[in-house]
């Protein structure tokens, strides 16, 4: 090969094999058909729990959250009962564009997740959605900093928290389509300057539109209502658009080189029953709740403030707003009588033990520690909305594991369709919600829920089986001729036949950078649209 060899790397959040794999059946999907006749295109082995911050994180790093640290968009404080974001900062591994900055290759790093705030890559970096820019002439989330005028119209969440009817719906697809065309527009002009060693762009419209749309698209989805006609196919029509961009992406990039296309996770349906595990934490004696249960403060908070005034109100309060998804993350739980307590995340179905020296008033002591996660599991299996409860240090290993939760819970799908998990203080452990709540939004789950396995496409055939997420960091490199040193993965496609070069050991990890008060609220309020929190 005389070409210098270069990788163009496009992911799709929550694009979901199966989806696409269906739709490239009916001939919907014509440029990704066309990297399946070339190459591969199929399942990726996911990262467990399905979250998006740690899959593209293990997808860009080749090592395991326990290792690189971002085990979900925020982790518990140490010293108070309350939670941080976490940022690009925390990352503990070094990312592809470390590796090959410091080897002095070109790279062109676009909207991947946890990659705020940017790095001086040599080359181009826009962070991911987790950008705190709340107006258009904050340049903080571009490198360099002279490039921002010419991408100031980068989007990163084109509608307010989700209200859904009717007319939601069919704005919020507007939007999506919107936003593609406009992320599509610049990563072309970008991949077009110059012949990129690494491009990489991240899309996340499958993802929004599966969170919210799911029962639109799905008819045997047992929140599917058939009197709600509109936007028609809002899923398909996500991919298709997807599709376009990633043909023309492709064209752009040219024959030579090694073209990947992943997701972090694929996507599936929620069903009509909702799981409360604090509650069931409660029941089983593993949870205490205080005495007189708030009556819910973040809803009071929020009950009376205008939607369109909620931004200027945390701008303007800042310390009554700080945090307010922490507080009802945390209020009404009696520390000193709770072994263990779940965050209640839908995104992310998990247990933590409150473990003496490790959280703020912990009561488990350290060495028992391990009997407390197999005695859990065991009782948490026993709940028929979980299939599975997994033991974090079973997957997990590194220096940084304890940010993440100690029992991931994997529900059960064999309806086709998985319970949602639902904040709660007190009262059932399961129970049906009504109808008025299927479409999801606040309280009430997302409609479309994080699936394994994710998505990968390759214009070259694959030279083993079983690829996974951590294997594409080791992938890219291999193919670019560089060594993947500790990675954990290992290639998936074989390399363009050049020399390596061994990378150096001098990446060395920037100062971390907390959010503010005020970047915070301002994230709360962009996870809350993107259908992450409650
Ligand atoms: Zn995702």
């Amino acid at each position: 090969m005389t070409a210098r060899p270069r990788v163009l790397l496009i992911g799709l959040d929550g694009f979901s094999p199966d989806l696409a794999e269906q739709w490239i059946a009916e001939g919907r999907l014509p440029h990704l058909a066309a990297l399946q006749a070339r190459g591969y295109l199929g399942a990726l082995a996911g990262v467990v729990p399905p979250v998006t911050y740690p899959a593209w994180t293990t997808c860009v790093t080749g090592v395991n959250p326990g290792r690189h640290g971002i085990p979900d968009f925020t982790v518990p404080l140490s010293h108070r009962p309350g939670i941080r974001f976490l940022n690009s900062s925390d990352r503990q591994a070094p990312a592809l564009w470390n590796i090959l900055s410091e080897l002095e290759r070109r790279v062109c790093i676009l909207g991947v997740p946890a990659s705020y705030p940017p790095e001086a890559v040599n080359g181009i970096m826009i962070s991911g959605f987790d950008s705190p820019v709340a107006d258009r002439i904050d340049p903080s989330f571009v490198y360099p900093p002279e490039l921002y005028k010419s991408v100031s119209d980068w989007p990163f969440s084109l509608f307010q928290e989700h209200r859904i009817s009717e007319v939601w719906y069919e704005e919020a697809f507007t939007l999506l389509e919107k936003k593609i065309a406009i992320h599509e527009e610049i990563a072309c002009r970008l991949l077009s300057q110059e012949a990129w060693d690494l491009f990489m762009v991240v899309l996340t419209e499958a993802d929004t539109a599966s969170h919210h749309f799911w029962p639109l698209e799905d008819e045997h989805s047992p929140r599917h209502n058939p009197d709600i006609t509109a936007p028609h196919n809002p899923i398909r029509r996500i991919y298709e658009r997807l599709d376009e961009a990633v043909g023309r992406l492709c064209d752009l990039f040219g024959e030579a080189g090694l073209v990947l296309v992943v997701s972090d996770h694929g996507f599936g349906g929620a069903g009509t029953t909702s799981l409360h595990l604090n509650n069931f934490l409660a029941e089983q004696g593993w949870l205490s709740y205080e005495g007189n249960l708030p009556a819910g403060l973040k809803q009071a908070l929020l009950r009376w403030v205008p939607q369109r005034f909620r931004g200027a109100l945390f701008r303007r309060f800042q310390r009554l707003a700080e945090n307010v998804e922490s507080r009802a993350r945390f209020q009404g739980i009696q520390w000193t009588k709770t072994r263990a307590w779940s965050d209640e995340l839908d995104y992310c179905p998990a247990v933590r033990l409150n473990v003496m020296g490790r959280e703020p008033r912990g009561v488990i002591p350290p060495e028992a520690y391990s009997e407390s996660v197999a005695e859990l599991c065991a009782l948490l299996e026993t709940l028929p909305e979980v299939k599975k409860a997994i033991a974090r240090n079973d997957i997990y290993h590194g220096e940084h594991v304890d940010r993440a939760a100690d029992i991931f819970l994997e529900l059960d799908w064999s309806t086709g369709y998985r319970a949602s998990v639902v904040r709660k203080r007190g009262g059932e452990v399961a129970e049906a919600l009504p109808v008025s709540a299927w479409k999801g939004g606040k309280e009430q789950g997302c409609a479309g829920v994080h699936k394994n396995p994710a998505f990968l496409a390759s214009n070259l055939p694959l030279c083993r089986e079983d690829p996974g997420l951590i294997d594409v960091a080791p992938t890219v490199l291999s193919w670019l001729g560089v060594d993947s040193g500790d990675m954990e993965g290992r290639p998936f496609t074989a390399s363009a036949g050049v020399a390596e070069e061994m990378r150096g050991e001098s990446w060395i990890k920037g100062a971390e950078t907390k959010y503010t008060e005020e970047e915070e609220a301002l994230l709360e309020q962009r996870m809350k649209a993107l259908g992450y929190f409650e």
